[in-house]
């Protein structure tokens, strides 16, 4: 199945995430890319990642243009990643989501039975609160040995560090190296903010087009969108000239 996205699609992806949480738009992105009826928000991280760079591969290609700073000599640089450096694991082959990845974690006296993050352990987080990263790592937690009410810091930070074990591919980081200072590096790529400004970027020069082919020939919105983008370039030139 192909998850390339049309054009309608897109423009009413990026109408549905204006004003939205970043985690609600990378379920947006993640549902255009799922089978359909697959219940993405239940799908661990690492999963959600691959389905976005799936999309991101069909609907834009597999080279990711990234702009940092060398943190060595704050030279600015660009590279361009390949989706497949991103992509640390495969995402399972059977249909359907699978079972949510658990483990146990004994450290300071507590046995703690945890579950890798889930999408929907986004959505239920509010990513602006000081406590978010807390909260977070609560919502994974499934029992604990003793019962206790809040777990010790030093036990959620041992957790934190486990959750990237259980679910590899939930942090999608990129090892760079600076060719002014040859200083090397890793830096945390957000693969759903980087494709929803790709998204947004698109939506927003396609409308252009709509508006300019709407004044200059009288066609309807719908009209400019079943014109391939070869054409519309032609017909945008020819009204220029
Ligand atoms: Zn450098």
């Amino acid at each position: 199945m192909s998850r390339e996205l049309t054009e309608t699609q897109l423009l009413g992806m990026w109408e549905g995430g204006i004003g939205q949480a970043p985690s609600v738009r990378a379920l947006l992105l993640a549902a255009a890319a799922a089978p359909p009826g697959e219940e993405v928000a239940d799908l661990t991280l690492a999963d959600l990642n691959e389905l976005l760079l799936e999309l991101r591969e069909e609907s834009f290609g597999p080279a990711l243009p990234c702009a940092t700073e060398c943190p060595g000599c704050d030279e600015p640089l660009e590279v361009s990643v390949a989706t497949d450096e991103l992509r640390t694991c495969t995402r399972q082959s059977t249909p359907g989501p699978r079972p949510c990845p658990s483990a146990t974690l004994v450290a300071e006296g507590y046995e703690v039975t945890y579950r890798a993050l889930t999408g929907r352990d986004l959505l239920g987080v509010d990513a602006a609160s000081p406590d978010a990263r807390r909260t977070l790592l609560s919502r994974c937690v499934v029992g604990v040995e003793p019962a206790v009410q809040v777990l010790p810091d030093v036990v959620l930070e041992e957790l934190a560090q486990r959750l990237a074990e259980l679910d590899p591919g939930a942090d999608t980081v990129l090892p760079l190296t600076c060719p002014h200072c040859r200083h090397g590096w890793t830096a945390a790529l957000d693969v759903a903010g980087h494709v929803w400004a790709e998204v947004e970027g698109y939506a927003r020069r396609l409308l252009h087009e709509v508006h300019a082919l709407a004044r200059g020939y009288g066609w309807s919105e719908s009209d400019v969108l079943t014109v391939s983008p070869a054409r519309r370039r032609f017909y945008l030139e020819a009204m220029a000239g």
